[in-house]
């Protein structure tokens, strides 16, 4: 049996399949340009009459018992498994990714449903010390309706890391998936949750533009915000959350550093190197954007890395033999294009790469970048490895902290001491020594600093308790207490 059989054709969902407020929007395949479907969008107006609807039904789910919260949880992390295949297929056809990255999205996207059905069932609150006659206690409670709202580049798990444990802990949800990937960010997981026997009511998938995302942050029954996105856009969410008053939980942007110490092995380095920079084109918050390497191997490294870019092979990710897909519209590509251009008009020497066609962008290093060209200062988005050499480490920390964005960091040393010592000084939401920057689990805190976000977390049982509830204080006595008045 299919998890999409056609149903959400011409629809958003919102409790059931219904056509939206808004004209139907063609999603594209980037690799070949086909129209996969047109889905429904929304208007403000259908954002109002979902979180009215959520209000009403996440009382009730509140009040089941957590066993029935954790039982749909599971099953919707059953389903991911079992529909992986036809999920994959349209994370292919729909965000350019290769096979192996959309299995990877289908497991993380499985493990975020059985951490939050682990959630549902976890302890939730303090005693507290009192210097009163009374038992005194905090609780974390459902806020009440979660808005999410999601980007394109790895649609299921930016999606499902926050509507997971919202639901788990009794909230309901509405997703703004991006329009671009509104089948696998969006429907599929409508689709999943319907079959894993959500109560009606509690999700809705609303697909839209900006002006949807700000009627869901807007919107009064809408307590608490879930945005993943760029800095730019996230910026005027958190903005808009503070005047309407609610909390909001920004992940960001990022231009992230990779330190490789001479003290490594060579090839090595440049095949993890290669994955920071390379892996989903590039199009991930937190690849590896800037390799700092030392002097002594600086050349070599450079040599070797734009051996490994020559090598990958780029085409449509369907056929099953290519390391990068596509970029995932013109506009995403020429932005990277351009950043290339000018940073080797800026002096960048090109190493590897480069060229393009059609949405196709081949695997691009840059050597000797300029500390001012755009590929130095600026978040890339594509499949491009800028690399700046140093002589001394602390030259080497002063550049990776010489960027707003703070989300992910990775040092390559043999010295591992040294390598904490060095990630000590280094603002960053993620560190990990003596591997790439790209690494996600449903079991982690995840989340960065200064421009790449609020330094709120997503992920792991704490973080997400802390993110998707409120906390309350309460007393009990045994009897009533007697005041001066
Ligand atoms: P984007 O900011 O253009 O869009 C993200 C989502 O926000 C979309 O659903 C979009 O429709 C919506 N949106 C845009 N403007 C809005 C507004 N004013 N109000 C409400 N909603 C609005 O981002 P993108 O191009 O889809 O994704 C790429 C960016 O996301 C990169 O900068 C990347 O680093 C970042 N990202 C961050 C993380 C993280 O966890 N830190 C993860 C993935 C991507």
């Amino acid at each position: 049996m299919t998890l999409l059989d056609g149903r959400w054709i011409g629809k958003l969902y919102s409790g059931e399949w219904k056509p939206g407020g808004g004209k139907t929007h063609d999603v594209l395949s980037p690799a070949t340009g086909e129209v996969l479907g047109a889905i429904g969008t929304a208007t403000p107006e259908d954002v109002t009459d979902a979180a009215r609807v959520a209000n009403d039904a996440r009382v009730e789910w509140a009040a089941r018992p957590y066993t029935e919260r954790a039982a749909v949880l599971r099953r919707a992390g059953d389903l991911w498994k079992s529909h992986a295949d036809e999920i994959v297929d349209w994370l292919m056809r729909e965000s350019g990714a290769i096979g192996p990255f959309g299995h990877f999205q289908v497991t993380t996207s499985a493990e975020e449903c059985y951490e939050a059905a682990a959630l549902a069932a976890a302890p939730y609150g303090e005693l507290l010390r009192s210097h009163e006659q009374r038992l005194s206690m905090s609780r974390h409670v459902p806020v009440g309706v979660v808005g999410v709202i999601s980007p394109f580049n790895v649609p299921t798990i930016l999606a499902i890391r926050a509507v997971a444990p919202a639901l788990a802990l009794g909230n309901a949800v509405i997703l703004k998936p991006d329009l671009r990937t509104s089948i696998s960010g969006g429907a599929v997981i409508a689709a999943l949750f319907a079959e894993a026997g959500l109560p009606e009511g509690l999700l809705h998938v609303l697909p839209g533009g900006a002006d949807v995302g700000e009627a869901v942050v807007a919107d009064p029954l809408v307590r608490v915000i879930a945005f993943t996105g760029s800095t730019r856009a996230g910026r005027a969410v958190g903005a808009l959350a503070a005047q309407h008053l609610k909390r909001v939980h920004l992940e960001l942007g990022g231009n992230s550093a990779l330190l490789i110490l001479d003290d490594v092995d060579i090839e090595k380095a440049a095949s993890v190197g290669a994955w920071g920079s390379f892996v989903h084109m590039g199009q991930i918050c937190m690849a590896t954007s800037r390799h700092l390497v030392q002097t002594g191997i600086a050349a070599d490294y450079v040599s070797a890395l734009a051996a490994h870019a020559d090598h990958l092979p780029v085409g449509d990710p369907t056929t099953g033999t290519v390391a990068l897909g596509p970029i995932i519209d013109e506009k995403q590509r020429d932005a990277i294009h351009g950043i290339v251009t000018r940073s080797v008009m800026a002096g960048a020497r090109l190493a590897a790469g480069g060229t393009y066609d059609d949405l196709y962008y081949r695997p691009t290093v840059l050597a000797d970048v300029p500390r001012t060209a755009p590929a130095y200062t600026d978040e890339i988005f594509g499949p491009v490895a800028p690399i700046v050499a140093f002589d001394a480490v602390e030259e080497a920390i002063r550049m990776a902290s010489d960027t707003p964005y703070g989300l992910s960091l990775g040092i390559l040393t043999t010295d591992v001491t040294r390598g904490l010592e060095i990630a000590e000084q280094i603002p960053s939401g993620l560190v990990h020594i003596n591997d790439q920057t790209v690494n996600d689990e449903a079991t982690v805190p995840f989340g960065g600093v200064g421009n790449s976000g609020t330094g709120s977390r997503h992920g792991g049982a704490k973080a997400n308790l802390e993110a998707f509830t409120d906390v309350q204080w309460i007393t009990v006595r045994g009897s009533l207490p007697a005041y001066p008045f």
